[in-house]
């Protein structure tokens, strides 16, 4: 015997996990499902420590499958939800087969619409996806829920389409799986027609059910599967029995009562000899019927077969009423509604469980996707006042510049001459940081107005700006003063260069292509230039170089006049 799983030191991360599901895999094959549950338990810890979705997705799969197998249905659906939640992120036919796993278990705790939508969202994705395996196995699911859900009519169809695909698919498998299940409806369908009290339908699905058993049957034997053989030779004694041929019921339900006694199939042999007394039932042959299913039942005592216990106490009771001993009869009645009611209550507890179960794991979701939200509203505000707040410093600095820009030219206006002047003032010191002011204006610029429009003159004062801009430095202050005069401070500049720089500008705005602005037009430019001495101000250098400003016009225009000369 192997050492229990769980005792085993616990490596961790990525590979560690990878082990784990692969020896967790290796137990489902041979059957040790205690074993594999414990592995399985393992797997996930490591995984979502490691937190790999892949890994958890699989380590959850493995859990379910464990579990169902165990006859754990709920537990088999909490691993089974947390696996399909995860596949769906990543894709692949893992998703289609959790979700058959999921139906099937849904399914045994009675809540049939969770696993018709189960089923149906694997077919679904098994057919876009074009999984034909999966496609087979999820029309298989969907046909034995309409079973469960009490219409053998639909089941039937989708089962023939899961058989027929697997058929194609030449699995044998998969068509034993479909054989098995169809064999099972029509029996469904048999006693819902006898119950109609519709002889002939229910003499048809009989029919049927044979043929789908004798069919499943010899393909099992084919292949060699042990256990699935018993399964279907079990069924089909049972429907051999139902269609009154009983010598070859009772041989085909012995035979496979001495197989399962044979492999250890416990559930099977004791379903099946539940079979035989129903057999016996409906020859009429009571006491033998009641001796074998009473024997069935003192065996059955010590098992976990709950659903055959109750067939085997409903059998019972019908077998002694049938023979007329009520007080019997009336025992196994009660003692079948008992456990009926037991297990309807086992079964509403757990699906009120799984409802919770299923609430915190979509308030779990939602509380992450709200936290994601916030994050991302967080991110969003932030960028958000980012934007406000540049847009807000480019407002102030468009403000700004407004205020101390000029409209027209784009370069600085009054104010800003009335707000930088002292400031270079109060720097400037005569001997290490000459500095010079000059006053422009342009020539006879009312009769530029007059001969050549507004509008050109308008853009003759742009014109000599961008001439002024590029012919000084940027650590000059140019500005307009008003009307079509510029003042000049140029800093860190002795007379004579200053002197130079006016001779420039002036050289420049006289040979500014102007006709290209308009035919005919010409535009010059006069120029006061003072140098700023110790103890002078602003006020008294603006004034010099408006003096001598006057003197250029008064020499005759398109000229430089400075101080001291
Ligand atoms: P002077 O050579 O003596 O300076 O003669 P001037 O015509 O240039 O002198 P005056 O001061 O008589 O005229 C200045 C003209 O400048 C008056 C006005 O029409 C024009 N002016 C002032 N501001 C603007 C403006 O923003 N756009 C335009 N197009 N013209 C302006
Ligand atoms: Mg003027
Ligand atoms: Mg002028």
């Amino acid at each position: 015997m192997s050492e229990p799983a769980t005792s085993l030191p616990v490596p961790a991360g990525p590979s560690a996990a990878r082990e784990l599901i692969a020896r967790s895999e290796a137990a489902h094959t041979s059957g040790e499902h205690l074993e594999g549950v414990a592995l399985a338990e393992q797997a996930v810890a490591i995984a979502l420590q490691a937190d790999d979705a892949a890994l958890i997705a699989q380590a959850h799969s493995q859990l379910a499958a464990h579990r169902w197998r165990l006859g754990q249905f709920e537990l088999a659906v909490r691993a089974g939800r947390v696996a399909a939640a995860r596949w769906q992120a990543l894709g692949g036919e893992q998703e289609c087969d959790t979700l058959c796993l999921l139906a099937i278990s849904y399914s045994e705790l009675g809540l049939q619409d969770e696993a018709l939508k189960a089923a149906t969202a694997a077919f679904d994705k098994a057919r876009e996806h074009r999984y034909d395996t999966q496609t087979v196995r999820a029309l298989n699911r969907i046909g034995v829920c309409f079973d469960r859900l009490g219409d053998p009519a639909q089941s039937e169809k989708f089962l023939l389409q899961s058989l027929g695909r697997a058929r194609e698919l030449a699995d044998p498998n998969d068509v034993l799986g479909a054989l098995n299940n169809l064999m099972a409806t029509t029996i469904s369908a048999f006693y819902h027609h006898r119950q109609r009290d519709e002889p002939e339908q229910a003499a048809s699905a009989l029919q049927r059910a044979r043929q789908y058993g004798r069919q499943a049957v010899s393909l099992a034997r084919r292949h060699g599967d042990a256990y699935r053989l018993a399964v279907t030779q079990g069924n089909l004694g049972e429907v051999l029995g139902l269609a009154g041929e009983y010598d070859e019921s009772h041989r085909v339900l012995r035979d496979t009562v001495t197989q399962a006694q044979q492999h250890g199939y416990r559930a099977v042999e004791l379903r099946t000899r539940h079979n035989i007394g129903e057999v016996l039932i409906q020859q009429g042959r009571f006491d033998e019927a009641i001796a074998t299913l009473r024997d069935t039942l003192t065996e059955l005592d010590h098992s976990d077969q709950e659903t055959t216990r109750m067939r085997v106490h409903s059998a019972l009771y019908r077998a002694y009423k049938a023979a007329r001993e009520f007080e019997a009869a009336l025992l196994h009645c009660e003692a079948y509604h008992a456990l009926e009611l037991h297990r309807a209550a086992l079964q509403s507890h757990a699906q009120a469980r799984l409802m919770v179960n299923r609430m915190d794991v979509e308030n779990a979701l939602l509380d992450g996707e709200r936290a994601r939200l916030d994050a991302e509203l967080q991110r969003l505000r932030s960028r958000e006042l980012e934007a406000e707040k540049l847009q807000l410093e480019a407002r102030t600095a468009e403000l700004q510049r407004d205020t101390l820009e000029d409209q027209l030219t784009r370069l600085g206006n009054r104010r800003r001459i009335d707000e930088e002047l002292p400031r270079i003032f109060a720097r400037a010191d005569p001997a290490a940081h000459p500095l010079c002011l000059a006053i422009a204006d342009l020539d006879h610029f009312k009769d530029v107005n007059d001969r050549f429009g507004h509008g050109v003159g308008d853009n003759v004062l742009r014109a000599v700006a961008q001439i002024f801009r590029i012919k000084t430095r940027p650590s000059d202050l140019i500005a307009r003063m008003g009307g079509e005069e510029f003042l000049f401070a140029l800093v860190d500049t002795p007379l004579p260069v200053a002197q130079d720089i006016c001779e420039r500008l002036r050289a420049a705005v006289e040979a500014h292509p102007w006709n290209e602005v308009a035919p005919g037009l010409r535009v010059t430019i006069s120029l006061g230039l003072c140098h700023a001495a110790a103890n002078d101000t602003h006020r008294s250098v603006i004034d010099c170089a408006d003096a001598r400003l006057y003197d250029a016009k008064r020499n005759g225009r398109n000229r430089v006049e400075s101080s001291p000369a």
